[in-house]
Parts: C-alpha cells; structure tokens; sequence
C-alpha cells in the first residue's frame, strides 16, 4: 500500500500516519521530521533548510525531492510507504508520479485529513512535540509517553508563524486535493473527532 496524506498542518497526518505505521508496516515518510533531524544534526540540508522552516515558508522543491527520493528507495519502502507532508506543491506531486513511474510503482491512495482552519489553530498553537521521536500531544505534557523524550514546543508552532504556514498550504497543497481527486484516488475523513474514530475511518477507506 502506497500513500499520500493531505491536509493541513495539525490535521492529525502524523498521528494517523503512526497508527497505519503499526498496523501495516508501512514506511512512514515524513518530510517535516527528516527536514528537522537534518536541522538537528546541522546538515548541508538543514542549513540551508532551517530559515525557511521558521518563517513558515516552504523548503525549495529540489531539496525536498532528493530526501524523499533517497527514503524511497529505501528497502524499508519498498513493501509500502506512506508520505507524510510531501508532496506539497503540484510540482512535487508530478514529480513524484514520474519517479514512482520509473520505479514502476504508483499511489494506491491519497488520504486527506480534512480539518476546519480555526480547529487547527487551536490546535497547533498548544501542540507540544518529542524532541526524540517526534510524538506529538497537547500542552500539560512535558515528557513523551512513547519514549520518555522532552516535549518542546515546535518554532513553527508559535502564533506568529502559523497563519503563515495555513496561508501556504492554502495557496499551494490546498490544489492537490483536486489534482489526486482528477487521478481517482482521493480518500476523504473528517479529521475533526477523537483519533480512534478517525482511524476507523481511515482504515475503512483504505482496505476496501
Ligand atoms: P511539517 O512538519 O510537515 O509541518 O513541516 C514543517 C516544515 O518543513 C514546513 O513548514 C516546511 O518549511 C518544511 N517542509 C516539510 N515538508 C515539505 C515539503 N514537502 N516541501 C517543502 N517544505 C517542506
């Protein structure tokens, strides 16, 4: 099963993407947390990456698309994957098309998470993050219930820079929806419920 996630940032992607992750044994392919562990470790990559991460802009498409190409060819994705914030643009969704052409491989599905603006914003605004392993969870939750790690509050999940990163996905994900919808494989959940009722769904779209 290959897959790609949509909807906006603190839609709930990464928590639904964890659980297909443990019931599937899908590869789990996140672009923001590879982007961050290069930011980390103070890569070439995350060098150049880091600036537009913090102003809520979006990484230039060539640095983004050599990561997911190097995760994809991974062994781990070659029995499925899901892609977790890629693509986020129409150029890296045509982009990816044609490298899992030459891969002979293509998208099973395209699964959107589908959240009102003013829910994320509440959302994103007291989202606390693993510094380890990139769990996430409401603020009040200081250390990981996964893996014992420190929660932080996310740069990118300030005030300041969440319009900016909602104006983004607005203007240039938003048009994927229709772009996967035009390719007959758009999956819609309503993102709004507790996870467990979101993953029921989920897991119903997909299977079937
Ligand atoms: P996320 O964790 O998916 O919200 O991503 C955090 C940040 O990483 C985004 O605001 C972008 O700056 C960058 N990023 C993640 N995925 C991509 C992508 N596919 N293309 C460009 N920038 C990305």
């Amino acid at each position: 099963m290959n897959i790609v996630l949509l909807g906006a940032p603190g839609a709930g992607k990464g928590t639904q993407a964890q659980k297909l992750v443990e019931e599937f044994g899908l590869a789990h392919i996140s672009t923001g947390d590879l982007l961050r562990a290069a930011v980390k470790v103070q890569s070439e990559l995350g060098l150049q990456a880091k600036a537009y991460m913090d102003a809520g802009k979006l990484v230039p498409d060539q640095l983004v698309i050599n990561l997911v190409k190097e995760r994809l060819e991974a062994d781990d994705a070659q029995s499925g994957f899901i892609l977790d914030g890629f693509p986020r643009n129409t150029a890296q969704a045509v982009t990816l098309d044609s490298e899992l052409a030459a891969m002979e491989r293509n998208l099973d599905a395209a699964l959107l998470v589908d959240v009102k603006p003013d829910v994320i914003v509440k959302r994103l605004s007291s989202r606390r993050t693993c510094r380890s392993c990139g769990y996430t969870a409401p603020a009040g939750v200081d250390v990981c219930p996964r893996c014992g790690g420190e929660m932080y509050q996310r740069d990118d999940d300030k005030p300041e820079t969440i319009q900016k990163r909602l104006d983004v996905y607005q203007t240039q994900t938003a048009p994927l929806i229709e772009y996967y919808r035009g390719h007959s494989i758009l999956k819609e959940v309503d993102g709004d419920r507790p996870v467990d009722e979101v993953y029921a769904d989920v897991r119903a779209l997909l299977t079937k």
